[in-house]
């Protein structure tokens, strides 16, 4: 009997009766009001979701205004300045006109949520663009193969172009708008929205590279028209090589250099 204690019920009959019980089972423990910890406030989701909309859309306005644009506005290179971007975008954010009428998602625009906001994506950004596998499904007779880069899924397809240059040289395209271009990753193929997050941050250049290493013994001719961020990678291309690499340039064109037509040579003092 021990720690039971006596309780009196009433039977299905009326009776009273006894039965041993613990003490405490089946009700309750009385809790003072002031012994319970204080409740943080709760943050509805919408007041949420606006507080991190501010910062974001405060971050893009600031990125818009900087040199490279088009760059990843979590780019490596952009967290160098990580701490003076936690003070500048909170203020940004707390002048946004959207929390004048909104007290509390203005409350939950802090210095502390901005550096949250910054640092988690720009770890989030780095984890991904650090992983240096590049997959292929390249053969040495080929006439056309994806490099796909594992973690992004960032792809493009590599083709012959059926065509040789003036001087005998094969010429190849690459293809990499992301939907036309099937993956080939061990998960299958990563949908085009995730695709579309890595861009900017130099994974496409990677893969261009990776392609023209696997055939060392061609020519890269433009492709069709592609967005803005590949146009770039394509510059960046030529630039680096102009004989391999055709692209739209002023120093050729001001020069009047065939690409089709031109040699090594006829690129040695390209910018
Ligand atoms: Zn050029």
């Amino acid at each position: 009997m021990d720690g039971l204690v006596p309780k009196r019920l009433r039977d299905s009959l009326g009776r009273l009766t006894t039965r041993w019980v613990r003490p405490g089972r089946g009700t309750a423990p009385a809790v003072r009001p002031e012994a319970v910890a204080p409740v943080p406030a709760v943050v509805d989701e919408r007041t949420g979701r606006l507080a991190h909309q501010v910062i974001s859309d405060s971050y893009s306005a600031i990125i818009a205004e900087r040199p490279n644009p088009l760059r990843h506005r979590f780019h490596p290179s952009r967290a160098e300045t990580l701490e003076a971007d936690i003070e500048l975008l909170t203020d940004r954010a707390r002048s946004d006109t959207r929390l004048m009428h909104d007290r509390r998602a203005a409350e939950l625009v802090t210095a502390a949520r901005v550096r949250a906001y910054l640092e988690g994506n720009h770890a989030r950004r780095a984890r991904v663009v650090s992983d240096p596998v590049l997959l292929n499904n390249a053969h040495s007779a080929s006439f056309t193969f994806t490099v796909q880069h594992r973690a992004s899924g960032i792809r493009a397809r590599f083709e012959d172009g059926a065509e040789n240059d003036a001087h005998g040289v094969p010429l190849w395209t690459v293809y990499s708008k992301q939907h036309d271009v099937p993956g080939i990753g061990e998960q299958g193929d990563p949908d085009d929205h995730d695709a579309m997050e890595w861009r900017g941050l130099g994974i496409g250049t990677r893969v261009y590279e990776e392609g023209a290493r696997l055939r060392p013994d061609v020519r890269w001719r433009n492709g069709s028209p592609v967005s803005a961020e590949a146009q770039g990678v394509r510059r960046k291309l030529h630039a680096s090589d102009p004989y391999r690499w055709q692209g739209r340039c002023d120093w050729c064109e001001q020069r009047g250099i065939d690409w089709m037509g031109a040699e090594p040579s006829d690129f040695a003092d390209h910018p």
